[in-house]
């Protein structure tokens, strides 16, 4: 494949040769004529690796389906993480359609908008047992060769609180989940150490990486994260466990705490999956990688009975990120595109090459993955500003998507 005039990171206008699904020559543009190989027209657009998210809830959409009015709480009574979970659980199976078709549309959607690779959370519970994952597994495998999904077994309301939860988390790693999450240990389950154990022993026991999901902020977080580097340090799990929202490293915390545990997290090479909330769980991405911890980014849920919020667009969520930190030169707006794009990769393959700097630009050199998005704009801020649908989605070196419309597979 050749992708002819196209601007790698907003540069100057190049050709870009693919060659075995990887990126195998970068050229200045010229008007040769290509033969015998398929040909992508950059005009003069700007390409960029392809998003990878690094967290997303494909089993928690609503997308497609008609707007419905948020039940878990009021205007005056926020709900609570409990009154959110219950408020799921007592309305997803109501929905106009299967979860499989849920599942199955949000991640078509996604790779539509520039995405190719996804580690989706699928809810484990008592409750729903096994049906959220094997939807997810689903979307998986109907979109296999537009994308890579990875598949998290995550134990959305708790592994203590109701009976049978451990067994299940088994039985889905056992089925197709590649990794375990977990939650809160303090906050919901109320027993760090014997949700840790779970969470630890399976990953242990299947060979799995681990990804816990922390809304735990100040002091309690703190104390759950140094459980978290301790796990990993003993069981020698460097590179393989995430935090996902970590609020306990946004302003819940003094600057010297955070610090510290910033280097407990690189020390252990513990990544860091945001979703760029606002208010005390913004995270001080730009430290965190500067001291060479993974930062990814995700979609989260998306139009759900947890919020109204999310559309399936990375790029759209890289726009929130960029907002929620306070950015505005060009060179931050670029690096939150970064961490969209080789930062999420980074998280969910640790051997993927990491952004260790706001100036760091990889994934669009020789032998990188011919995974990538063509998006309009005259710089990168100036694509994440206007965020325009004239794009182009390229995974191993065949086009998958093509103005917000997915190809035939295969
Ligand atoms: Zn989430």
């Amino acid at each position: 494949m050749l992708i002819r005039d196209a601007r790698p990171w907003g540069g100057d206008p190049s050709d870009i040769t693919v060659t075995d699904g990887l990126i195998s020559a970068i050229a200045p543009s010229s008007s040769a004529g290509a033969r015998n190989v398929d040909v992508v027209e950059g005009r003069d657009r700007i390409l960029l690796p392809s998003f990878s998210d690094a967290h997303i809830h494909l089993d928690s959409n609503r997308l497609g389906l008609p707007f419905r009015p948020h039940t878990a709480g009021t205007a005056d009574a926020p709900a609570s993480l409990r009154q959110l979970i219950d408020n799921d659980r007592a309305n997803w199976r109501a929905a106009e359609t299967s979860m499989a078709e849920r599942t199955g549309t949000a991640l078509g959607l996604a790779i539509a908008r520039g995405g190719t690779r996804f580690r989706s959370y699928a809810q484990v519970d008592a409750d729903c047992g096994l049906e959220r994952l094997e939807a997810v597994l689903a979307a998986k495998q109907q979109h296999r060769d537009r994308a890579e999904v990875t598949v998290m077994a995550f134990p959305q309301a708790g592994i203590l609180l109701e009976p049978g939860v451990p067994a299940l988390l088994k039985q889905a790693l056992r089925s197709g989940a590649d990794v375990i999450g977990g939650l809160d240990p303090c906050g919901l389950d109320r027993d760090p150490v014997r949700h840790l154990d779970v969470v630890f022993g399976l990953a242990e026991k299947y060979q799995v990486p681990v990804d816990i999901h922390l809304h735990e902020r100040g002091t309690l977080g703190a104390f759950t994260i140094e459980l978290i580097a301790e796990r990993t340090a003993a069981l020698g799990m460097q590179g393989r466990v995430t935090l996902s929202h970590a609020f306990a490293l946004g302003t819940s915390n003094d600057d010297a705490t955070v610090g510290a545990l910033i280097e407990l997290l690189a020390a252990q090479d513990i990544s860091v999956a945001t979703v760029a909330p606002s208010g005390s769980g913004v995270l001080p991405i730009r430290r965190l990688t500067e001291a060479g911890v993974r930062v990814g980014l995700g979609q989260d849920g998306m139009r759900d009975y947890w919020s109204p919020y999310g559309n399936a667009d990375l790029l759209d969520r890289t726009w929130q990120l960029a907002f929620t930190q306070g950015f505005r030169p060009d060179e931050l707006i670029e690096y939150c595109v970064a961490v969209a794009t080789v930062g999420g990769r980074s998280v969910i393959d640790p051997s993927a090459p990491r952004v260790t700097s706001i100036a760091d630009r990889p994934g669009l050199t020789i032998g990188d993955p011919a995974d990538l998005v063509l998006v309009p704009g005259d710089s990168v801020t100036a694509a994440l500003m206007d965020r325009g649908t004239d794009r182009t989605v390229i995974r191993a070196g065949t086009v998958v998507a093509d103005r917000l419309e997915l190809l035939p597979a295969g």
